[in-house]
């Protein structure tokens, strides 16, 4: 029987003010505003009486570029946002969610900061390569986000990366970019699991190759399986979003070699792709079953690294008392 794992969570969206103009973007917002810590913590609460064990933080990149959220900032009396930032990762530990953050391009001091609170850190490469749609995106260039990614190996940060697939990238493209970060990985050890999430269109326009959204997955089965089968040939741990594709296709996604599901919410949407829901636990934990798969719940920083107690300093606690429960690490 093939197993696949999974985190229980809670998606808190911080901001959707973001510096990045991404043309397939269902998230960003304009509005400066963010989650007030009451806002955090209620969530936390009501995450933590459903189970959850993760605070899956995502939020727009460097919004603080804005002088319009910086003055809501100070109006909130935060010096920075990263120091806003720090106080709801504080925040989730304190309600018992093990953080894991994902800031967008980061510097090392940042993260040296955001270390001691995070379970695991998290940024996508999406591709290593300059494409079309992130022509008004600077956190997009692919040589800034490898530096982020090769800063958290620096600082043995525990670190999910991954490939969109199905914003103009070519296959060659996403071939080059999962040999990017093995090499990464190679170097450094961190990468926890590497994600292929296929584009989920927005219904704005058209679709494809040029990058513009469509309403539904833009690209086939067939070339996220390939994707998927070079990618576990590199890494421990290959994470296809359950939410994005039907059980028969999960099934022939982890027949090729995925063997994680990622964060799933009992209490929170997947507010990326907002259209497609989580499909509840009972559900997944039933229909692969009868594909021959079992579900194992494993926590937002993976065993190994548990092992090599590579999570936040802050945080110990929480994981040893998960583990207890667990029985895993
Ligand atoms: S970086 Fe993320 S939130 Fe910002 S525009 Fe791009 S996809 Fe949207």
């Amino acid at each position: 029987m093939l197993t696949v794992t999974f985190s229980k969570n809670a998606f808190f969206p911080l901001t959707r003010t973001c510096r990045n103009e991404c043309t397939y973007c269902n998230f960003r917002k304009g509005d400066f505003s963010f989650m007030s810590l009451k806002e955090v913590r209620s969530l936390a609460n009501r995450a933590r009486t459903a189970d959850c064990k993760e605070a899956l933080l995502t939020f727009g990149e460097r919004p603080d570029v804005y002088p319009e959220f910086r003055r809501a900032l100070r109006t909130a009396g935060y010096s920075s946002f990263l120091e806003y930032v720090c106080e709801a990762c504080r925040t989730c530990i304190d309600c018992g969610l093990i953080p894991h953050t994902n800031a967008g391009v980061l510097l090392k001091s940042e993260m040296k900061k955001l270390k001691p609170l995070n379970g695991s850190m998290g940024l996508m490469l999406e591709q290593a390569v300059e494409l079309e749609c992130h022509r008004k995106s600077p956190g997009k260039d692919p040589e800034v986000r490898i530096k982020t990614i090769e800063r958290a190996g620096k600082l043995e940060i525990p670190f999910t990366t991954g490939l969109l697939l199905g914003i103009g990238e070519s296959e060659y493209d996403r071939m080059y970019s999962l040999e990017i970060l093995a090499e990464i990985n190679s170097n450094y050890g961190h990468i926890q699991e590497v994600i292929v999430q296929p584009l989920i269109g927005n219904s704005k326009s058209g679709g494809g190759r040029d990058c513009r959204s469509t309403a539904k997955r833009a690209v086939e089965l067939g070339e996220v399986k390939k994707v998927v089968k070079e990618a576990r040939k590199r890494f421990e741990h290959v994470q296809v979003p359950p939410n994005l594709f039907s059980i028969d296709e999960l099934a022939v996604l982890i027949k090729a070699g995925a063997n994680d599901l990622g964060g799933i919410s009992p209490v929170t949407p997947d507010h990326i792709n907002p259209m497609n829901p989580w499909p509840s636990l009972s559900f997944l934990r039933k229909e692969l079953g009868k594909a021959g798969v079992r579900m194992r719940e494993r926590l937002p920083v993976y065993d190994e690294f548990v092992r090599r107690k590579m999570y936040g300093s802050l945080i110990a606690k929480l994981v040893e008392s998960f583990l207890e429960v667990t029985g895993n690490a």
